[in-house]
């Protein structure tokens, strides 16, 4: 693979195009997944060149787009941190802490001289007769347009779109006198002080703002159309206490700690599948000293849906029951009718008065980053597409894409992905290939094709709204993905490359 420093090339077309250079690696996305990959591509292969594209204007993806009050991790930072790098804060940490972190991966890696922010890619072609992938790329402040061309494109862009939250479109919303937030774009200025916030939505965001709010504003209401499933572990993990006390080497502390979350993800994750019944009695019975007396535990707190369907969101120290208990925060489940001058009118006919309306609605799922794909030529069209274990997709070459888990710690994933590609780019360097596609073999010819999620497996609201526009899984090896990490952290090391799934040239 070469390398060429950037210059600037007049364009062909009538649109003045800058040449940008050409990269061995180019990474899409600078968050959790972005950081991981280039950590380990600099790690296993020093001497290729790299640039990490973002289209936002910092780092931390997912961390950087949410800044609302109390924005945390769901999981814990022993799985959540990658592997090669110790958690030295409590279990559960802050959007804030998470940044921190990925700031001192950046620094220790030397990432940052790679990182250009602010450069959105629009669209990506490949030409098998030049091996390579050109990216055209929109810068987010001046609206120059550049071209970089790269010999592998590594995808992690994550699953939604950061610039378009998901906001339904309610009746009489433009009468609505108050203000309408959404916690993907929280006002850095917005006082709530002495305001009545109704917060819609019942996942995680709103699971987590609540408390964080709740004592600002004169009154936080909850507003869900149906309960999702909470659970309340401590903030702070007692063997790490203990573990810390000793003077443990903080490489073990991670390892150990990992160990015991990975354990515990493995009992979830099966027990939500082999006797979800049991699971949801235990969920729902742990809840219930925590919450205010009296309270419809029904109505309120008993999902219609099987654990683990949706990602179970976590109530550090049960701070969301606390808010409730105190009063400062109450809960309404119902469904909206419309909005009116002053607040929210629901399907029972009781009005819910508000000043600020926050949606907790969730996102808008984007795939590859809504990136415009093209195979010499060929518009790709994603839909008739189908994955390489969640790594790569028929009849891209040199394409490859880090997705995390949703049960497990995302970050899991994303370790166990780079070694794969870390093996791949070997694989390629020892054939003394150029070009590596997954093509499906004859005999997976007539493979029936089944959607990206299973309902019955995972059915989040973003993932079945946007089904119809995403890539698809076969019903064999190596054509699927969605597995568990108890599965795929003995799979995926193992991976025979060499299976005539991979097409070598
Ligand atoms: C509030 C919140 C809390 C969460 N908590 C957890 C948790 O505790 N545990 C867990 O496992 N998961 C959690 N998740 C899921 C979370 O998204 C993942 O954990 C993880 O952050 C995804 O990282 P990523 O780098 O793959 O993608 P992202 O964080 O989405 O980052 C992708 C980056 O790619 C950039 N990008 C996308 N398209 C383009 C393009 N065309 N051109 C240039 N740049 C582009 C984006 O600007 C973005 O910066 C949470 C999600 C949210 C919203």
């Amino acid at each position: 693979m070469t390398t060429t420093a950037p210059t600037t090339v007049p364009a062909q077309g009538a649109e003045e195009i800058q040449d940008a250079g050409h990269v061995d690696v180019l990474i899409v996305g600078a968050g959790v997944s972005g950081i991981g990959a280039a950590h380990h591509l600099r790690d296993q292969f020093p001497d290729r060149t790299l640039v990490i594209l973002d289209a936002q204007d910092n780092r931390g993806g997912t961390w950087w787009t949410h800044r609302y009050p109390g924005v945390r991790s769901d999981s814990d930072l022993f799985t959540y941190g990658y592997r090669f790098k110790p958690w030295r804060g409590p279990s559960i940490a802050a959007g804030g802490e998470i940044l921190a972190y990925l700031d001192e991966v950046i620094d220790e890696d030397d990432l940052g001289h790679h990182i250009r922010y602010r450069h959105r890619v629009t669209a990506a072609s490949w030409s098998t007769e030049d091996r390579r992938w050109t990216g055209e790329v929109t810068r987010g402040d001046t609206g120059q347009r550049l071209r970089f061309t790269t010999g592998f494109l590594w995808m992690c862009q994550g699953y939604y779109n950061h610039a378009k939250p998901y906001r339904p479109q309610w009746e009489g919303m433009d009468r609505f006198q108050g203000v309408v937030v959404h916690p993907q774009r929280w006002p850095e200025d917005l006082d709530l002080a002495g305001k009545r916030v109704v917060v819609i939505g019942s996942g995680a965001t709103a699971a987590t703002l609540i408390p964080a709010i709740a004592g600002k504003a004169e009154h936080v209401t909850m507003l869900q159309r149906s309960p999702s499933y909470y659970f309340a572990p401590p903030t702070t993990n007692e063997l790490a206490v203990t573990l810390r006390g000793l003077d443990t080497p903080e490489e073990w502390t991670h390892e150990i700690l990992r160990r015991q979350y990975i354990a515990q993800y493995d009992w979830l994750a099966r027990t939500s599948l082999d006797t979800p019944d049991e699971l949801h009695a235990f969920l729902i019975e742990s809840m219930r000293p925590l919450l205010p007396e009296g309270i419809d535990i029904d109505k309120h707190f008993t999902p219609r849906y099987r654990p683990w369907q949706q990602r179970i969101a976590i109530i550090p120290d049960g701070d969301l029951f606390a808010a409730l208990r105190e009063g400062k925060a109450s809960i309404v489940t119902d469904t909206i009718e419309a909005f009116t001058e002053h607040g929210i009118k629901v399907s029972s006919g009781e009005e819910i008065p508000a000043d600020i309306v926050v949606t907790a609605t969730g996102f808008n799922l984007s795939v590859f980053g809504d990136i415009a794909f093209t195979v010499d030529g060929e518009p790709v069209d994603f839909t008739g597409r189908v994955t390489w274990r969640g790594i790569m997709i028929s009849g891209l070459p040199n394409m490859v894409y880090t997705f995390g888990y949703f049960r497990y710690s995302w970050t899991l994933r994303v370790d166990l992905v780079s070694d794969l590609v870390g093996r791949l780019l070997a694989q390629l360097q020892d054939k003394g290939a150029t070009m590596v596609v997954p093509a499906l073999r004859p005999e997976d010819a007539d493979m029936k094709l089944r959607p990206w999620s299973d309902p019955e497996n995972f059915n989040a609201g973003y993932v079945m709204r946007s089904q119809h526009i995403l890539y698809k899984q076969g019903d064999r090896e190596p054509w699927t993905h969605m597995h568990e990490h108890e599965q795929e952290r003995e799979i995926l090391p193992k991976v025979d490359l060499d299976d005539g799934t991979l097409v070598y040239r």
